[in-house]
């Protein structure tokens, strides 16, 4: 067992089985232990890959969705530039190297950085040490400007809640002890308000989810995107709707027992974009589109054959493999979805069609 493993069993112990949500955000951002605080997860030697770690071609597409979405809303000046978890800063890093071609917006950029760990914080600074960047603990923390944010794998992070469709109610899925290890179990049956309408599209036994914290923070987003103006990239894995069990461990590149290894492994959940979009009520939120999709219409193909032109040998089949692990509905371009949110009655986002 990890360090971490002993001391939730010890709490375990004393108070009790503990919710999914409270067991994820101690094996994320346990300030000692966490996985985000202590470790370095991305890339080949980590964990896993991300998007913006697979090719700069993803990084350049998001500064040119967001130049295009600034030009659109009439170049305000000054603007924040957000990201919400930026993991080792590099699809900021090049969004910032790509937004050079479009005149004014770096002037009137005000980078603001919504991340956790102070670890993570140390690799965005080496980053970004030509863009003066600032942190923020939370996204309450931005600043009271028109707003153009970015967050790509940051919602599939936050801790969610599970629950068991039961005859009597909902049962919370706990994490509990069973022979010195954790196990999971599961909470009294209760009637759960938030709930109510998931009766109608689920059968007993069935697991839903509920992330907590994304409400409120795609809330602040959009609050801020209304009051001030501007636009949001959300970019994760996930759907339209929760449904079923989609908690995961991943630990060197390959699935792991949640309940193995605390600490040590990346826990994530698909994220429900309904209820993002449902957060983001009097904002006009886009349709969901496919990350595939979304990339193709931005031009990442004319870009990927501009950069290969400059490549051969093992680069340049690295380069045509990454473009394809971006695009390619059998890799990430149809399991990751984009969605797009903008102050209502503006112009259509660049790459997505607004909901219907
Ligand atoms: N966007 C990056 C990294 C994704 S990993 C990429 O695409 O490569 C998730 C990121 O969110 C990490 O930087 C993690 O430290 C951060 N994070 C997770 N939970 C957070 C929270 N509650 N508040 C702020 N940052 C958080």
């Amino acid at each position: 067992m990890t360090p971490l493993g002993d001391l939730l069993l010890r709490r375990i112990a004393a108070g009790g089985p503990i919710s999914v949500a409270e067991y994820m955000a101690d094996c994320l951002l346990h300030p000692e232990h966490g996985y985000y605080t202590a470790r370095e997860p991305f890339g080949a030697q980590g964990d896993f890959t991300t998007a913006p770690e697979i090719s700069q071609l993803f990084g350049e597409m998001a500064g040119l969705w967001l130049a295009q979405a600034w030009i659109d809303r009439g170049r305000p000046a000054p603007f924040c530039l957000a990201e919400l978890g930026p993991g080792r800063g590099t699809l900021m890093a090049d969004i910032w190297r790509v937004a050079r071609a479009v005149p004014g917006f770096r002037e009137a950029a005000r980078i603001l950085l919504v991340e956790a760990s102070p670890k993570l914080r140390r690799l965005q600074a080496a980053a970004l040490a030509d863009a003066a960047p600032r942190w923020a603990d939370r996204a309450e923390d931005l600043p009271d400007l028109p707003l153009f944010l970015v967050a790509n794998e940051f919602f599939d992070a936050l801790p969610i809640r599970q629950f068991v469709r039961d005859p009597g109610g909902w049962r919370e899925r706990q994490v509990g002890a069973q022979d010195g290890r954790l196990a999971f179990g599961l909470g009294p049956a209760a009637p759960i308000a938030a709930l109510d309408r998931r009766l109608d599209d689920t059968a007993p036994g069935e697991v839903v989810e509920i992330c907590p914290a994304l409400p409120a923070i795609a809330g602040e987003v959009a609050r801020r995107i209304r009051a001030h103006g501007g636009a949001a990239l959300f970019v994760d894995y996930g759907g339209w709707h929760s449904r079923g069990d989609t908690l995961q461990a991943v630990r060197r590149h390959g699935r792991a027992d949640p309940l193995d290894d605390p600490g040590e492994a990346d826990l994530t959940a698909h994220v429900d974009f309904e209820a993002l979009a449902r957060a983001a009520e009097g904002c006009a939120v886009s349709a969901l589109v496919p990350q595939g999709v979304f990339l193709e219409r931005l031009g990442i193909t004319e870009r990927a054959q501009a950069l290969a032109r400059g490549l051969s040998g093992a680069r340049l089949d690295s380069h045509v493999a990454a473009h394809r692990r971006l695009t390619h509905p059998g890799e990430m371009g149809t399991v990751f979805k984009t969605l797009g949110i903008a102050s209502a009655g503006s112009v259509p986002l660049p790459g997505l069609h607004p909901w219907p």
